[in-house]
């Protein structure tokens, strides 16, 4: 795979992967951390039964980092996701990104965070089927007050992050291949320069060698100091982190041994 080269991050990249001066523009003060989550819960209310979709879920992860949440069906992966990404409030606990509390936020500026600041893949690759790679890709840049002119250096700079041969660049999304759909997927997430790319279960619809092409493209956005969080239920898929924490019945370990312990004391 090609790695993510510095001609690349003259184009979209230098906010987010060492030119801090220029991503304070934006930002109060530089926490170490993108994410700073103290105990969080997620309680989904109903008149069956009350779900506790969160325990109390402490996690930090820090700037370049490259990490992933495993855990089986039904173990609360996509709750939190959907909190990191501003998607979703949490029932308690705090939740922090880039150093600022996300429990102060308008809904507005919540809108605005999601857009700009944080890059989602998800399972089903949700790209518009009949307009182009590279349409696709720009699409989240409309939201933003990226200038017309950056709209198109931006978004080929983010498929060469991620390897698409520049001859598929003008194809329409459903000429693809489903890895080189997600890996378009994948493009379109960074495009912004998000602090944060989160994907959930990004790997789940492909075969394993397309698989292997994605967590490749990861792999070399990681290394380019992106900082990433993939969430699956595959050993195979979490092992190409740099960490990995697990996640049982809303809570989360740092090990599998922890996980093990805690369930003989319960
Ligand atoms: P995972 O992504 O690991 O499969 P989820 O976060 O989707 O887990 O779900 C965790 C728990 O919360 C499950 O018991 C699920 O049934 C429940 N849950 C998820 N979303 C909702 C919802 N909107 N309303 C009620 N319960 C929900
Ligand atoms: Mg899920």
């Amino acid at each position: 795979m090609k790695s993510f080269s510095s001609h690349d991050s003259i184009h979209f990249d230098s906010s987010r992967t060492g030119n801090l001066a220029t991503a304070s523009q934006s930002v109060p003060y530089h926490s170490p951390y993108v994410i700073d989550a103290q105990r969080l819960t997620r309680v989904y209310r109903s008149p069956a039964g009350n779900t506790y979709a969160l325990r109390g879920v402490t996690l930090r992860v820090k700037q370049g980092e490259f990490l992933a949440i495993m855990g089986s069906s039904g173990s609360g992966k996509s709750t939190l996701m959907s909190i990191l990404g501003c998607l979703d409030t949490a029932t308690s606990g705090s939740y922090y990104l880039e150093g600022e509390d996300i429990k102060t936020k308008t809904d507005d500026e919540l809108a605005s965070i999601r857009a700009t600041r944080i890059g989602f893949v998800f399972q089903s690759f949700n790209l518009l089927p009949r307009i182009s790679v590279i349409r696709n890709v720009m699409l989240p840049l409309l939201y933003t007050a990226c200038p017309v002119r950056e709209r198109i250096p931006r978004a080929r700079a983010a498929l060469r992050a991620v390897s698409i041969d520049e001859k598929l660049f003008d194809h329409m999304s459903n000429e693809l291949s489903g890895g080189q759909v997600q890996r378009v997927a994948i493009a379109r997430a960074l495009v912004n320069s998000p602090a944060l790319i989160l994907a959930d279960e990004p790997t789940g619809n492909l075969d394993s060698e397309t698989t292997d092409q994605v967590l490749s493209s990861f792999e070399s956005l990681h290394r380019a100091g992106r900082t990433i969080v993939l969430i699956t239920h595959e050993s195979d898929v979490a092992s190409r982190a740099d960490r990995c924490v697990y996640i049982k019945d809303g809570c989360l370990y740092d090990s599998v041994a922890a996980m093990h312990n805690a369930r003989k004391v319960v």
